[in-house]
């Protein structure tokens, strides 16, 4: 599979009918996202949201609209996706991905995209994939704003040798308390979505282990390489044997 194909609409499906993505979060990342695999054809989404729409929500959930507020994210975001991609398989897993139910999640696809918003979940999914040898497609957002990192175990650098661990509690706001540029997040979700198909069509990765940082309100992505730490928790031996 090609990533090119992806540019030619029905050749895509064939090719990318057997591959399957867990997206984690529905809101403005994994919103934007959600909509761009499943219009390119990928075989199974799986949606997993705990949460339920609020009005703050609309500026940057594409999936979701006025009708939908207090309803289920993932359940919306299921229906929704159904109707745009009728013959894609898109499961909505309802629940919070947490330490009871990371191992058995991260196991469904893949390919994970992390478009949660908070840090602990952020390093539960890191962690999580990197464990299941799943490759990940990490996204942040805050006010102004994307980060994007892909990290692919046994290539590359991962999660905590960029932030060792998660900052404390109330250091950085979340998405909710800063706010968020609306169209940011789609950008930023449909370059995720563009980095997963590369992925699962076995393309090289854009943002592994270059991480793309773009400020929306001077208009400027750069791009900056993060190197393995050799001492790093995340993905060095002594801490992988430790934690066996
Ligand atoms: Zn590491």
């Amino acid at each position: 599979v090609q990533v090119r194909d992806a540019l030619v609409g029905a050749r895509t499906h064939a090719s990318l009918a057997e591959r399957s993505a867990l997206v984690i979060g529905a809101g403005g990342l994994g919103g934007p996202a959600l909509l761009s695999l499943a219009a390119s054809g990928v075989g199974k989404l799986w949606v997993c949201d705990f949460d339920v729409v609020e009005s703050s929500n609309l500026n940057r959930q594409p999936l979701f609209g006025e009708g939908d507020i207090g309803s289920r994210k993932a359940l919306t975001a299921v229906s929704r996706l159904r109707a745009v991609a009728p013959g894609v398989r898109v499961e909505p897993v309802d629940r919070r991905f947490d330490g009871a139910s990371a191992a058995e999640l991260i196991q469904l696809a893949g390919v994970i995209i992390d478009g949660s918003d908070n840090f602990p979940t952020k390093f539960l999914v890191a962690d999580a994939a990197f464990a299941a040898g799943r490759p990940l497609v990490h996204g942040g957002l805050l006010r102004y704003t994307a980060q994007i990192l892909t990290v692919v175990p046994g290539e590359g650098p991962c999660l905590r040798c960029l932030f060792e661990a998660p900052p404390p509690a109330g250091e950085i706001p979340t998405c909710a308390a800063a706010g968020v540029l609306g169209a940011l997040a789609g950008l930023a979700g449909g370059l995720m979505a563009a980095e997963a198909l590369r992925l699962l069509g076995g393309e090289r990765a854009s943002y592994l282990g270059s991480l793309l940082i773009y400020d929306a309100r001077e208009a400027l992505a750069r791009q900056v390489i993060i190197r393995r730490r050799p001492d790093c928790a995340g993905c060095s031996r002594p801490a992988l044997e430790a934690t066996a």
